[in-house]
């Protein structure tokens, strides 16, 4: 019998949480632990923060809840201009929502109901990558390419096209550009085979999360799925729900390689953990399509309320107030020299990747055949042990059948410090340390 009514998945017995500040939190034994991870990659300002508080009072005090078609409320309309003018103005159109599903699921039903508005019914597949994640509801699981979370569900979900993506770790094709030349060759086909008119929308996330451990696309892979978009006329969708609102040191990760989605979705970092808030962002003219063919057919009850988007806009105002985007960026690349510098020292840690605050740690048993570890060594589990027994806080995901070895993202909050940095590097190295001699067995068969 266990003694709390909450199930949520089968694991070790966990800490109570008591308090936090800055990138720590404290359990109720007093035990501190250094937030490595932003919770899920969401407190992306850390914890117990002031001005957010004070944000979201203020917003208590005037109007905690209007429903969006009673009342407009200016926190909303704030907020979705800000989104905006963080894409520069590319995106001109916002529809809020609580989650990152919940924003892919909006997606997927905005650019379905374009191509109806359009008269192009027949178009009914979504392409999206092999591994990748997209979230928990059928919808977004529909086009989540990650089996074990998809296996139960194959049946009754609208499952997309699965492509591979670039993979620059693992890749046999030689060079970068003949591989990223051989997956785009692969995903013509799969349109191709499926009939380039039946295709709604290529979704991926720019930078990989849960699933793939901070893998990257590259410019060039990123220009060659535009322009298969723009001859089959299907749409493309960046999930930013991980990725955007600054955690690559730019506003958006699609913004480092310059190729411009038609819809773009966000969440995690939106609401700063403060309060859930996602948001997908559109073109005009796909919005207006939508409109003009009787109105989009979607909504969620708690969406784009004034206490949601008042923190939403707290949390753009705080990191703009504080350069944190610099900060990211000066930081990720400490992170990045860190990182490498215990790869150096463990011949098991087979890559180092990211961007930004975003670094994904991959373990292998080999590092020149980058076989993974046998999934029943659950390493990604024992490495998430030891880093929380130091004190740090990682995000783990198990190995996934020769696609991805068991791997960590190290993403801290945006207003890490340099000592703060440091801190973390010295309690993974001493989490890894332990997990060498977990490992040596292993190695030796
Ligand atoms: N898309 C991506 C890229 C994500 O990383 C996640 C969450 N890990 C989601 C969608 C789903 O977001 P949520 O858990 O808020 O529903």
């Amino acid at each position: 019998m266990t003694t709390s009514p909450l199930f949520y998945q089968a694991g070790p017995a966990m800490p109570e949480v008591s308090h936090g500040h800055g990138v720590f939190l404290w359990d109720t034994d007093g035990k501190e632990y250094l937030d490595g991870c932003s919770g899920a990659i969401s407190c992306n300002l850390g914890h117990g923060r002031e001005d957010l508080r004070d944000a979201m009072l203020a917003q208590l005090d005037r109007v905690a809840f209007t429903y969006r078609t009673q009342f407009e409320n200016a926190p909303a309309v704030a907020l979705a201009e800000a989104l905006v003018e963080m894409t520069e103005g590319a995106l001109e159109k916002v529809f809020f929502v609580s989650s990152g599903s919940e924003a892919v699921e909006s997606a997927l039903k905005l650019a379905r109901q374009y191509f109806v508005a359009r008269g192009e019914a027949r178009r009914r597949h979504f392409v999206s990558l092999r591994p990748s994640y997209h979230g928990s509801t059928l919808g977004a699981l529909g086009v989540t390419g990650y089996q074990p979370l998809e296996a139960p569900f194959a049946d009754i979900t609208a499952g997309s096209l699965k492509v591979p993506g670039p993979d620059f770790y693992r890749q046999r094709d030689g060079d970068r550009d003949a591989h990223v030349r051989r997956v785009l060759e692969e995903t013509r086909e799969k349109i191709e085979a499926a009939g380039g008119e039946t295709v709604i929308a290529i979704v991926l996330e720019p930078v990989g999360g849960a699933s793939t451990g901070a893998r990257l696309v590259d410019q060039a892979y990123l220009e060659g799925l535009r322009a298969l978009c723009d001859e089959f006329g299907c749409l493309l969708i960046f999930d930013e729900v991980l990725c955007g609102i600054g955690r690559t040191g730019t506003w958006f990760a699609y913004q480092q390689w310059g190729v411009t989605p038609d819809l773009l979705i966000t969440a995690k970092g939106l609401g700063a953990g403060y309060y859930p808030v996602g948001a997908l962002l559109a073109r005009e003219a796909i919005v207006e399509t939508v409109m003009a063919g009787g109105g989009f057919q979607h909504g969620h009850t708690y969406a784009g309320n004034p206490l949601a988007c008042a923190t939403g806009l707290a949390a753009i105002e705080a990191i703009r107030r504080e350069g944190l985007l610099e900060n990211v960026r000066a930081r990720g690349e400490q992170l990045r020299h860190g990182l490498e510098a215990l790869q150096a020292r463990h011949d098991w840690i087979g890559d180092v990747r990211g961007l930004g605050l975003l670094w994904g740690v991959e373990l292998v048993m080999d590092p020149v055949a980058k076989t993974p570890f046998p999934a029943e060594a659950n390493l990604f589990a024992r490495v998430t042990a030891l880093a929380k027994e130091e004190g740090l806080l990682i995000y783990p995901r198990r190995t996934l059948n020769g696609l991805c070895g068991d791997h960590f993202l190290v993403s801290p909050p945006f207003t890490i410090n340099e000592h703060e940095v440091e801190q973390l590097l010295e309690r993974l190295a001493r989490a890894l340390d332990r997990l060498d001699r977990e490992v040596a067995p292993l190695l030796d068969d």
